[in-house]
């Protein structure tokens, strides 16, 4: 049965670096649109010239672009089996227009990853990513953070742009305004679930695997969704 997953969060929750995680065990695409807005960027298209400004302010593109891309994404083949999806939806306009593509598939399960915003100001500060593959540096990568190299692809580490304070704090304001009333949104449903992010990755991944196998037993069992 196919995996549809919706991972939430707020930025720095943890969320891209879970994503990867599951979805290379599960064997299903990890679809971020933080990182297919970026590839559009770099790719110099016309999406990608207007996106630019917006997420270096931390505010967010348009519902109607977004869920356009995230349309589109679904459709492919390889997301028949199951998809993670990270950093959509982020408004409730996303939310809806996602229950109108999963009309007929297997229902969606929700995770929200909770983190204190202090400790996601810390985090997104410091944080160090690659700027071919994408992948954050691990913190505790002890030789990734010394020699300033991906520990996947051994490109150069670098910062996002949008991660410098003043954009911080501006996405974090979005978030609280646009993105955590999915919170509310999702909560009823038997396949929401919500995992403690303030742990270490492992662990989190592992409360993460636990979580998506409850909710699964949920939809499985096909009992009131
Ligand atoms: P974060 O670390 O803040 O979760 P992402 O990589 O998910 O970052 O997104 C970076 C930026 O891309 C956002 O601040 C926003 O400008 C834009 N963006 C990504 N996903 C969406 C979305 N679903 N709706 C609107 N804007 C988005
Ligand atoms: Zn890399």
């Amino acid at each position: 049965m196919a995996l549809n997953l919706i991972i939430l969060g707020p930025p720095g929750a943890g969320k891209g670096t879970q994503a990867d995680r599951l979805a290379a065990s599960k064997g299903i695409p990890k679809i971020s649109t933080g990182d297919m807005l970026r590839e559009a960027v770099k790719a110099g298209t016309e999406v990608g010239l207007r996106a630019k400004a917006i997420m270096d302010r931390g505010e967010l593109v348009s519902d109607e672009v977004i869920i356009g891309i995230v349309e589109e994404r679904l459709a492919r083949a390889d997301a028949r089996n199951g998809f993670i999806l990270d950093g959509f939806p982020r408004t409730v306009a996303q939310a809806q227009a996602l229950d109108g593509v999963m009309a007929g598939r297997v229902p969606l399960i929700v995770i929200d990853i909770a983190v204190p915003e202090a400790e996601l100001v810390r985090r997104l500060t410091s944080r160090l990513v690659c700027g071919t593959c994408g992948q954050n540096a691990d913190p505790s990568d002890a030789q990734a953070v010394t020699t300033m190299r991906c520990g996947k692809c051994g490109n150069a580490l670098i910062q996002r742009s949008d991660d410098n304070e003043a954009t911080i704090r501006e996405r974090l304001k979005v978030y609280e305004k646009n993105t955590r009333p999915l919170v509310d949104y999702y909560a009823g449903r038997p396949t929401f679930r919500s995992v403690d992010g303030a742990q270490a990755p492992d662990i989190v991944a592992a409360a993460l695997v636990d979580a998506v196998e409850s909710a699964r037993a949920v939809v499985a069992g096909g009992s009131a969704l």
